[in-house]
């Protein structure tokens, strides 16, 4: 299981099953004070934190077989090495928002806990930020393996990130790269990232330029290609279950819950285009909310 990183550790308190704050630590992962349920290390050293039963149940395209053909193309594509992140002139675009979030890290100073990215992945973005103390949540059990062969001492877990296993306020900084854009429950999920994050803390974001001419071009001329031809997959179809929030609709309903700082485009700041560049980044401060009124409604 390698060297767990104990402050990360310390901060898995909420169980997803009661919500009760006083999950405490056990031989091989954590235990439920209140209802018992457990959180295990699996046999990659991703501690599991998933409720015993599913929550919001997502709409039945996300089980058909076409959905299913396409992540198998998706795998394929990454472990064959997939252009946007292999090759420096598309990773200068596709991982444009991840640097964005990164200098927003380094201006908020040293950190006050350890940073959670939510949606992780395979850690792409962890990589990025150097040694401090992270905590990478995902859904996707295969990605978190992925993260945890890449960086042993990250602690990984995973979670739905409708029901994430912090506590109220407890976290000072929490990111997450490319990965509202595909959340179908959006509100409820800003909701969730509102309720654990402490008062003065920053939620750092970064999604696509959905609708603009440089991702249209990407989708003709690299995407839209090699998913017809390798996958006969048409990129539209994909992408309309994909992406199923453009920029616009993320932002709006962020700021319900968000005062956000002016949007930062990359990767060509001073030209705060959205066909032009690749992500817009914000930094997100979460506006006050009695949090046991909230739970009460
Ligand atoms: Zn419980």
């Amino acid at each position: 299981m390698g060297a767990i990183d104990e402050a990360a550790l310390a901060m898995i308190r909420r169980c997803t099953d009661c919500g009760d704050e006083t999950m405490a630590p056990e031989p091989g992962g954590l235990r439920c004070r209140r209802c018992g349920h457990r959180y295990r290390f699996d046999a990659n050293g991703v501690l599991v934190a998933l409720p015993s039963t599913p929550g919001l149940g997502l709409p039945a395209f996300y089980r058909s077989r076409f959905y299913a053909r396409w992540l198998r193309a998706w795998d394929d594509m990454v472990a064959k090495g997939w252009v946007i992140y292999e090759r420096p002139l598309y990773r200068f675009f596709s991982l444009s928002g991840h640097r964005r979030i990164r200098a927003a890290l380094e201006a908020l100073g040293p950190p006050d806990g350890p940073v959670v990215d939510l949606g992780c992945g395979d850690g792409r973005l962890l990589g990025l930020l150097g040694p401090r103390s992270a905590i990478g949540v995902d859904l996707n059990a295969a990605f978190l393996a992925r993260l945890k062969a890449r960086a042993p001492a990250a602690l990984a877990v995973q979670a739905d990130f409708n029901n994430l296993p912090f506590a109220t306020g407890s976290l000072s900084c929490c990111t997450s790269a490319h990965v509202l854009e595909h959340l179908y429950f959006l509100a409820e999920g800003l909701e969730e990232v509102h309720r654990v994050l402490a008062a003065d803390g920053r939620f750092l974001f970064t999604i696509p330029t959905e609708g603009g001419v440089g991702w249209e071009l990407g989708r003709r001329l690299v995407t839209g290609p090699r998913l017809r031809r390798d996958y006969r997959l048409d990129v539209q179809d994909v992408m309309a279950i994909e992406h199923i929030n453009d920029a616009r609709r993320v932002l709006r309903l962020a700021r319900l819950y968000f005062r956000l700082d002016r949007p930062a485009y990359a990767p060509f700041p001073f030209v705060p285009l959205r066909s032009l560049n690749s992500s817009i980044t914000v930094a997100a401060a979460p506006l006050p909310v009695d949090h046991e009124l909230r739970a009460a409604a």
